[in-house]
């Protein structure tokens, strides 16, 4: 017989499958890679306005912030359905995925009440600061400085492969605030508004042909000291926590609509011919493998060493599933198909960098998991 937590998620996928029939927006599950930049970024930042509407934002958030209070679990159903119903991606993935759970765990009383309501109803849109030319993989060594002023600090320096920014109404910044302190101890994480003076956005174009991306350059910028993550010097430690979040189980399952939505058109494109079969099933089979070390992966606490090591798996298998359904669609691709798989091809490119290139997993995965030599 069934138990109560399974009935209770039977019921909660019920409900998610009966409200994406009714919303996804019928010209982003037939023509989305036709449409124009600005007509995807109209459409997807609806959809978190109708995901806020429907009660589906900040699922695996408490209640007492917004959220609804459910588990990672149903995070991962939704993440399903989702992916099956070709529903679009949130431009407030970053405020959601990133921000959300980071104040949660180091934000004062006043942040959470002034930004999780705000990045759950969709109204405002997030980026995120890391990224500089010379801090990528060595992401200690950013050197845009937030110097000490009364009642806050002033930002000066160049952030780079910023997504979003172009859009984004605050920044989850990483500054160095004390030039003079050692590593991992010299930096502090902000909250910075991007719509004031001082604030320099060039678009980064990319093969795809979209602009997802910048470089920003920040010219004695404030922001207050409220606007201060932890305290300063901790930079370190909080980036740490939207690194975990960024690699890990509610990250994993969002990508897994992605690759749930192209496995299935890749399957209704050709599935019908013998001669991919075997290899559509050897696909599909390492998709459900996603979801499934997904759900094992949020059984663990986002602070263990079980959870570190199953993100960092996770995020090289998820990157390179992405590559490879692509390629394999691109190589199949016919008239109704030709533009997402362009598309899509050279979009994927890009998922084996960001979110830590998958050489620097890797090396994690060796050293620090399996314990090999350096
Ligand atoms: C689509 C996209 C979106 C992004 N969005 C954001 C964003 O919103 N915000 C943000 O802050 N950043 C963002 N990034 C940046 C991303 O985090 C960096 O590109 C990534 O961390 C790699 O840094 P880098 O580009 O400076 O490459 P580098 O660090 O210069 O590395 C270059 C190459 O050398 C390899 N390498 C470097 N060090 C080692 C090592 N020790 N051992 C083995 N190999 C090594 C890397 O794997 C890589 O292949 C985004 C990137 C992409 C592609």
């Amino acid at each position: 017989m069934p138990n109560v937590e399974t009935l209770r998620r039977e019921g909660f996928a019920e409900t998610v499958r009966t409200w994406l029939e009714e919303n996804v927006p019928h010209r982003w599950r037939t023509e989305r890679g036709a449409l124009s930049e600005d007509e995807s970024d109209e459409i997807r930042h609806e959809w978190d306005r109708q995901l806020f509407r429907g009660g589906l934002a900040g699922l695996s958030l408490p209640k007492e912030f917004g959220g609804q209070g459910l588990g990672v679990a149903e995070e991962v159903i939704f993440a399903d359905l989702a992916g099956r119903a070709q529903a679009p991606d949130g431009l407030a993935r970053i405020g959601r995925i990133l921000t959300a759970p980071t104040l949660i765990s180091h934000g004062t009383q006043y942040q959470l009440e002034r930004y999780l309501p705000r990045i759950l109803s969709g109204d405002e849109i997030w980026c995120q600061g890391f990224s500089e030319p010379d801090a990528g993989s060595d992401l200690a060594g950013v050197r845009c400085n937030a110097v000490k002023v009364d009642g806050g600090y002033r930002v000066t320096g160049r952030k780079i492969w910023t997504s979003f920014a172009r859009l984004a109404d605050r920044c989850l910044l990483l500054a160095q605030t004390d030039p003079a302190a050692p590593r991992h101890k010299n930096l502090t994480m902000f909250l910075l508004d991007m719509k004031q003076p001082g604030i320099s956005i060039s678009p980064i174009r990319q093969a795809s042909g979209i602009s997802h991306f910048a470089e920003v350059q920040f010219e004695n910028v404030f922001v207050a000291d409220d606007d201060r993550v932890a305290n300063d010097g901790d930079g370190w430690k909080v980036a740490m926590t939207v690194l975990a979040n960024e690699r890990g189980g509610v990250e994993a399952a969002s990508r897994y609509v992605e690759l749930r939505a192209d496995m299935d058109l890749l399957s209704q494109s050709i599935g019908h011919l013998p001669e991919y079969q075997r290899q559509l099933a050897e696909l599909d089979t390492r998709v459900e493998l996603i979801r499934w070390q997904t759900l094992k992966s949020i059984d663990f606490d986002p602070q263990s060493t079980v959870f570190f090591r199953s993100a960092a798996i996770l995020k090289v298998s998820w990157s390179e599933l992405l590559q490879e359904i692509a390629a394999l669609g691109i190589e199949t691709m016919n008239a109704d198909t030709a533009d997402h798989w362009r598309f899509q091809y050279l979009e994927t490119r890009a998922a084996s960098i960001y979110s830590g290139s998958n050489e620097i997993q890797r090396n994690i995965i060796a050293e620090r998991i399996l314990g090999l030599p350096r």
